[in-house]
């Protein structure tokens, strides 16, 4: 299959590679000159410009910043230029509202379009272990998942177009708020005479227990090995989590939810995020309790 593969940045350069190594012709183009030549060493064909990129291509996947520009690029450079028989996937985490419209329009022009956000981080990017969250219609997932399957733990269905979006936002707003709880929680056991790794043997067996927790304990030398372990690089950036929790926000007022524990996370990150730790895995909460 022909593949255009747009934004080859920490997520996008892995992605693409893994579609090569499927067997894939991939045509990749990214505005950095230095994630182009990088998709090249990967066995990518690379292009000047999108529309170029997009040519008789089979299937077109975007992994882009924000809705922003995932709109811009859609619109001005995918739309009209790729062939209508090609399935368009945009991967990028964006808002719902943002993924629809895109999607609407790319459908009013004849494509079957589909939203595919990820969960996992580079490490799953560059592993070919992600998890994509697909919003489209069942013919657009059916065909979706012979391109994603390369790059993926698993595919699923999430329902029509921008519930792959929906899904993101909602999963990773509950990790946000069990992320915050769990920090909580080892610092109160702590600080209330019990040793958090005692803690962290009981909790992490009872009613406590969550991913946070059991798989990415936040709390340095505790629990499992995280990135706590490691001053906190690596792992999920806390400015990417504020980003995804901006966006459910966005969610949250466009669909008159009510999410008082999800406000109150966006302003912890918030806080955290301008008091310059925003590189810091999204655990290093724990360092402000
Ligand atoms: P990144 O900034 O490393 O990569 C984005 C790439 O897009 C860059 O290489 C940039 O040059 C390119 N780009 C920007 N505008 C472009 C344009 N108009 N045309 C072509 N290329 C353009 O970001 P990333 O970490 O790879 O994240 C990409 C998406 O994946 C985001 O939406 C992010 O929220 C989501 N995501 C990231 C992670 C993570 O751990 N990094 C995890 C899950 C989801």
């Amino acid at each position: 299959m022909k593949v255009a593969f747009i934004g080859l940045g920490n997520m996008g350069g892995g992605m693409a590679a893994n579609l090569v190594k499927a067997g894939h012709e991939v045509h990749a183009f990214d505005l950095a000159s230095e994630a182009l030549e990088k998709a090249k060493g990967n066995g990518c064909a690379t292009y000047t410009n999108v529309r170029e990129a997009v040519q008789g291509v089979d299937a077109v996947v975007s992994m882009l910043p924000n809705g922003a520009i995932v709109d811009k690029v859609f619109s001005d450079d995918i739309i009209g230029h790729a062939p209508t028989s090609a399935l368009l996937l945009d991967c990028s985490t964006i808002d719902v509202d943002t993924a629809r419209k895109v999607e609407a329009a790319a459908e009013a022009a004849g494509y079957a379009m589909v939203d595919a956000p990820v969960s996992g981080g580079i490490a799953a990017a560059n592993g070919g272990t992600l998890t994509f969250m697909v919003g489209g219609t069942d013919a657009a997932f059916a065909r979706a998942q012979a391109v994603l399957e390369p790059m993926a733990k698993a595919v699923i269905h999430a329902g029509a177009s921008g519930s792959g979006q929906v899904a993101k936002m909602c999963n990773n707003m509950l990790l946000a708020v069990h992320m915050i709880g769990t920090c909580e929680a080892l610092a109160l056991a702590e600080k209330a005479g019990l040793d958090p790794q005692k803690f962290y043997e009981i909790s992490s067996k009872s009613t406590g227990y969550c991913w946070s927790l059991n798989d990415y304990t936040p709390a340095p030398g505790i629990g499992a090995t995280s990135p706590a372990d490691n001053g906190y690089q690596g792992g999920f950036a806390s400015a990417l989590m504020l980003k995804d929790l901006r966006l459910a926000m966005a969610g949250a007022e466009s669909s008159c939810a009510t999410v008082p524990l999800g406000k109150h996370a966006t302003e912890i990150y918030e806080n955290f995020v301008e008091a310059g730790n925003g590189a810091k895995d999204f655990g290093a909460i724990f360092t402000t309790l």
